[in-house]
């Protein structure tokens, strides 16, 4: 039996003055979402525009920009699962100011 399970994965944190937000993308319809109050309130953001831009730019892929120092280990698991990739990220990933 399938299941429609929505596979949202982090895909890149911006640092404004309003916190830390993260966007992430929906692996299957390739939808973004932010959790800052602007997405909130409009579905729309600047960072999901900045995510969505690249995209754009690159094929439909974003392409996350992550520290040469993460240890591979760390690196491989994130490739399996959601969990382990927003961790890698978390720790290792670029932070975008927008
Ligand atoms: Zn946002």
């Amino acid at each position: 039996m399938r299941f429609a399970v929505k596979n949202w994965q982090l895909s890149q944190l911006f640092l404004s003055d309003t916190g830390v937000h993260e966007v992430e993308l929906e692996t299957k319809s390739l939808k973004l979402r932010c959790n800052c109050v602007g997405f909130k309130n409009r579905s729309s953001c600047k960072h999901v525009r900045f995510v969505r831009e690249r995209m754009d730019q690159n094929g439909g892929v974003y392409a996350t920009h992550v520290s040469t120092k993460a240890p591979a280990i760390e690196a491989n698991l994130a490739m399996h699962s959601p969990e382990a990739f927003r961790n890698l990220l978390i720790n290792y990933g670029k932070i975008e100011v927008v």
